[in-house]
């Protein structure tokens, strides 16, 4: 069968915004799940989405999130209400849990068909964050294949190099010989481009073509789950804003 990739990221233990994404990349007919990072942190279901995400299967990297859940290092480079929520989610796994995100690596191949990173292939430990043609640049210049797909701003985003570096919306395309393609696929669980609907990506190598698909999920059922787990507050109002 024609594969047809569903590259998921930023899902941040919302199990609401995953579900209801599976079941739309289901109907768009995907065979292929995988992941570009950070399962963990943020929303109030990080057990569910791990094994959610082990099930499936889904060829997953490491995200900032991830690593600092499972890695005994010091939090201060964490915004604190992130910090608190990682600080959360270590109590709510096990030790099988934690070992699954240790052993996530930080790039991936995926098939020979496309690469995979969090943040960036340049310094992936570094989690720099890729907003503007000259983070992108610096990120191309170690990308040695045509598509590399990642996540880390919550915001989709196509950057396409020839022999510059421009900046696309995040529109359906079909790559082009000869250009390089570093796509954000934007957030399943906590958007930060002003639209709340989660959001992901699509390809199938065949006809080299991705499209980006938003998709409506009980956002008062992730809330929920904040509010009762005691997580704060400002993080069940982001989720309505897509911010
Ligand atoms: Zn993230």
């Amino acid at each position: 069968m024609e594969k047809k990739f569903a590259i998921l990221g930023d899902i941040h233990a919302n199990i609401d915004a995953l579900e209801s994404v599976l079941a739309d990349a289901r109907e768009q007919g995907a065979t292929d799940y995988v992941c570009v990072g950070d399962i963990i942190g943020y929303n109030a279901a990080p057990r569910e989405c791990i094994e959610t995400i082990r099930a499936l299967p889904c060829q997953t990297v490491r995200g900032n999130h991830d690593h600092y859940c499972a890695y005994a290092e010091t939090l201060e480079d964490f915004h604190p209400v992130a910090a608190n929520v990682i600080e959360w989610t270590r109590r709510q796994l096990t030790e099988d849990h934690l070992q699954w995100l240790y052993d996530l690596p930080l790039t991936a191949t995926v098939g020979g068909a496309f690469l995979m990173v969090h943040s960036t292939l340049d310094m992936p430990e570094r989690w720099g964050y890729v907003f503007d043609n000259l983070e992108a640049a610096a990120h191309l210049s170690y990308q040695m294949h045509v598509l590399c797909f990642h996540g880390h701003t919550h915001v989709p985003t196509v950057f396409e190099k020839e022999l510059e570096v421009v900046r696309r919306p995040p529109e359906s395309l079909k790559l082009q010989l000869g250009k390089k393609y570093f796509i954000n696929t934007g957030s399943v669980g906590q958007p930060r481009d002003g639209d709340p609907r989660a959001s992901y990506c699509l390809y199938q190598p065949k006809a080299r073509e991705v499209t980006f698909r938003r998709v409506a999920y009980d956002v008062e059922a992730a809330q929920g789950k904040i509010t009762a787990a005691g997580l704060p507050e400002r993080l069940a109002v982001r989720l309505a804003q897509g911010r």
